[in-house]
């Protein structure tokens, strides 16, 4: 280990001091460089290959740190290591490689639809917007049922770093989506109680909906009154009368108490929040302070555009701008809520949402920023700087940092170009077919680059969301 400088906090890793909390192992003296391009080593048409860069782990940031993975996509290695003679090596510089992000909670079928124009007044509950004339002129919101439509939506969310996304439905070759398919590893279940909720604690008590035995994502809790309260308590019973033993995350749980609380922690029961989309609805959150407290786990959401974030990392920007007594979310925390908290939400800690062996290569690659702190670097990207995605260890995206990969790593016939964008970043979407017409429909760009409105960050009522 003689060769590896190893420092605890204030470390030069880019040229400039920095990492006040990650700890930074240095592989490669004078590695990192804002800016640089990646480049290409070894022979083409092996099986496997790795990468070197900045990498983030859940303990480190190895600079010059290597990923290395098999043809199953799955990671063999990941730290300081020597590259093979030969070895098949994209190596970025310029670039912090960290696990994708997983949203389990977006609704893909909805993800090409504008957004909408803000309530009158605030709901009280999904039944409220269910039914509101002035938010759809009374009918049902519509759906985007066109798979090239899904295609563009799972694109926009890869080209800001997300990996896996639970949203009951799915386009071939891009994004993982463990919900959807014959063969879906995960429940994903929207309103169970219907529109017109529990009618008694009876109809609750009849009511087998937890009896499967998968993890499973419910949406229950989206409101702020006493019948949102209900269906928590109904689906804590049924997970105690039913004895369900897999993961439970309730999608929403706005109207959690301290009591609801603590019977979460104790029936092991997470949550996915979507602050954005509850706020604009609501005016009001899931209280994050209550549920921290009692230790439940937190997952982040987009829940859909028509009133969420168009990413992942806009909705964790979202939920840092909260804030309550001058207090926001920390860096570490929100990393946690769109990587290993998920992971474990759906029962694949270990394979998701880290960079260690056995895990899936499902990885991003974001630009350096001199200086920053690697989470920092991370939440203040946009997808400008998103230079390479992978999953399953197979190139998604290839953008202009890392075009050296084309035709070394990924047969450029394979990639479609993105269109010219506000947002999206200059490169190449690869591995998916149906992306080359869909990238030519009128509509791509605003599917890529969608705009949404303000939102307010005031609570006007509901919980103060911040720990204390
Ligand atoms: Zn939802």
């Amino acid at each position: 280990m003689n060769r590896f400088v190893r420092t605890m906090a204030i470390l030069a890793w880019a040229g400039a001091s920095c990492c006040a909390k990650a700890d930074v192992i240095q592989c490669v003296p004078h590695y990192a460089k804002e800016g640089a391009k990646c480049s290409a080593t070894g022979a083409a048409n092996r099986s496997g290959w790795a990468i070197r860069s900045n990498v983030l782990t859940a303990e480190h940031l190895y600079v010059g740190g290597l990923v290395r993975w098999n043809s199953a996509g799955r990671i063999e290695q990941v730290g300081c290591a020597d590259v093979k003679t030969d070895e098949r090596l994209l190596d970025c510089p310029g670039e912090v490689v960290a696990p994708g992000f997983i949203n389990l909670h977006e609704h893909l079928n909805f993800g090409a639809d504008k957004p909408l124009p803000p309530p009158a007044h605030p709901l009280s509950s999904h039944r409220d917007w269910q039914d509101d004339p002035s938010l759809w002129g009374g009918k049902s919101a519509p759906w985007t049922l066109s798979g090239q439509l899904i295609g563009l939506v799972e694109l926009r969310h890869l080209l800001s770093g997300t990996t896996t996304i639970a949203g009951r439905a799915r386009a071939k070759g891009l994004t993982r989506n463990p919900d959807a398919g014959w063969f879906a590893s995960v429940a994903n279940i929207t309103f169970p109680f219907g529109k017109h909720g529990l009618a008694s604690s009876d109809h609750c008590r009849d009511r087998r909906i937890l009896s499967g035995k998968k993890p499973t994502l419910v949406h229950a809790g989206e409101g702020t009154d006493a019948e949102s309260r209900a269906e928590i308590a109904c689906l804590l019973d049924n997970r105690e009368a039913l004895a369900q033993s897999e993961p439970l995350t309730l999608v929403h749980a706005m109207a959690v108490d301290e009591p609801l609380a603590a019977r979460m922690k104790g029936l092991d029961v997470s949550i996915v929040w979507s602050p954005r989309s509850n706020m604009f609805l609501y005016a009001a959150t899931a209280p994050v302070d209550v549920l921290l407290r009692a230790g439940v786990s937190i997952s982040l959401g987009t829940d859909w555009l028509l009133s969420g974030s168009a990413t992942l990392l806009d909705e964790a920007r979202y939920a840092q701008s909260l804030s309550m007594n001058g207090k926001a979310l920390s860096d570490d925390l929100l990393m946690d809520m769109m990587t290993t908290h998920p992971a474990a939400a759906i029962g694949m800690r270990g394979q998701l949402g880290e960079l260690s062996v056995g895990a899936y290569a499902d990885m991003v690659g974001f630009k350096l920023h001199e200086g920053d702190d690697p989470k920092r670097n991370i939440l203040s990207s946009d997808t400008h700087d998103v230079s390479l995605v992978l999953v399953d260890g197979k190139l998604k995206f290839v953008g202009e940092g890392a075009s050296v990969a084309l035709d070394t790593f990924v047969p450029k016939s394979d990639c479609a170009v993105l269109p010219e964008t506000k947002c999206a970043p200059n490169g190449y979407a690869c591995g998916a077919r149906s992306l080359k017409r869909a990238l030519k429909r009128p509509d791509a760009a605003e599917v890529l680059c969608p705009v949404t409105g303000p939102v307010n960050t005031k609570l006007q009522f509901g919980a103060a969301p911040f720990p204390s």
